[in-house]
C-alpha cells in the first residue's frame, strides 16, 4: 500500500511540473520589451545607461567592467531573445526519459524528499552577443529568474569571419579559426565550415550559436557528453577562446573578422540565402 501511494504522489508532482514547464516555456517566449522609463537604477553605470551616456554595450565589454544590473542589458540589446536549454529528463513510466528544462534533485530528509530544480538559461541578440546562466532554486519560477538575471550578466561578444579555405568569401557566417572549450570532461571543438554547411553540432550547442548569430560550424567532441551541463559550459567556453585568443591585423582583412554586432549589408545577404533555399 505505502508504496503504491509514494507512486500517485510522484506521479501527481511529475504532471504539476509538466504543466509549470510548458507556462514557463510560453512565457519566457511571449515575455518582451523592456520598459526603460519606469526602470530605477541603482549602480553607476545603470544610470549612465538610463541618461543615454553609454548607448553601445560593446563600450562596457570592450573596456572589461562588470555588469551589475539586468536592466542595462535590457535596454542596451534590443531584441534580446531566451532559450531556455534541456539538461534534465522527467521521470515515471509513462514516457519517462524526456528531456526536460529543469535538473531536478533531491535530498532525503526525515520530512520527506526535498526536490530542488536547476534552469540553464540562454540569452543573445542573434548578432554577435552571448549570455549563459545556470540557476538553481527550491522552486521552478525562482529558479529561471535567476538563470535569466545570471544569463544577462554573464554577456560576452564574439569575434566572427570566415575561416573555411573552402569558402573564402570573408563575410561573417561563421568562425574565423578553430577553438576548442572544456568543461569536466567534456571538450568541444568548432571548427570553421563554407557556407550553406548549416550547424552540425549537439542540438543544445545548436540553439546557443543560433542565438550567437553564426550559421554554420562542424564540430568535435570528446568525453562524457551525456553530461549536458558539462557539454554547454564547454561550448561556452570555446565561444570565449575567440574573443581570448590574439589576431594580427592583417587577419581581420584575411578572415573578415568582425567583433561582435555586424553591419547591415550582412543582414541583406542573409535574407538573400533566405530567398533562395
Ligand atoms: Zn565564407
Amino acid at each position: 500500500m505505502t508504496d503504491n501511494n509514494t507512486e500517485d504522489k510522484n506521479n501527481i508532482a511529475e504532471k504539476k511540473v509538466d504543466n509549470v514547464e510548458k507556462q514557463i516555456v510560453k512565457e519566457t517566449k511571449e515575455k518582451q520589451g523592456f520598459d526603460k522609463v519606469s526602470w530605477k537604477p541603482k549602480t553607476s553605470m545603470g544610470k549612465k545607461v538610463k541618461n543615454d551616456e553609454i548607448t553601445d554595450i560593446d563600450e562596457i565589454l570592450d573596456r572589461g567592467l562588470k555588469i551589475l544590473e539586468e536592466g542595462i542589458v535590457d535596454s542596451l540589446i534590443q531584441n534580446i531573445n531566451t532559450e531556455l536549454l534541456l539538461i534534465g529528463q522527467s521521470k515515471g513510466k509513462f514516457g519517462g526519459g524526456q528531456r526536460r528544462i529543469f535538473k531536478q534533485t533531491q535530498k532525503k530528509t526525515q520530512e520527506g524528499n526535498k526536490p530542488h530544480f536547476a534552469i540553464y538559461a540562454c540569452v543573445g541578440d542573434n548578432n554577435g552577443h552571448i549570455g549563459l546562466g545556470y540557476g538553481k532554486s527550491k522552486e521552478t519560477v525562482p529558479a529561471r529568474e535567476k538563470a535569466l538575471r545570471r544569463a544577462k550578466l554573464n554577456i560576452i561578444k564574439l569575434r566572427r569571419g570566415c575561416g573555411s579555405w573552402q569558402c573564402g568569401c570573408k563575410m561573417p557566417h561563421t568562425i574565423p579559426f578553430a577553438v576548442k572549450g572544456k568543461c569536466g570532461s567534456c571538450t568541444i571543438e568548432l571548427i570553421p565550415a563554407p557556407k550553406g554547411t548549416g550547424l552540425c553540432i549537439e542540438s543544445e550547442c545548436q540553439k546557443i550559436l543560433k542565438l550567437a548569430g553564426i550559421k554554420d560550424v562542424w564540430s568535435k567532441t570528446k568525453g562524457q557528453t551525456k553530461t549536458k551541463i558539462n557539454l554547454i559550459s564547454a561550448c561556452f567556453d570555446a565561444l570565449k577562446n575567440l574573443i581570448r585568443v590574439k589576431a594580427g591585423s592583417r587577419y581581420f582583412e584575411e578572415l573578415g573578422i568582425i567583433e561582435g554586432k555586424t553591419t547591415e549589408k550582412v543582414e541583406e545577404d542573409g535574407k538573400d540565402s533566405d530567398n533562395q533555399s
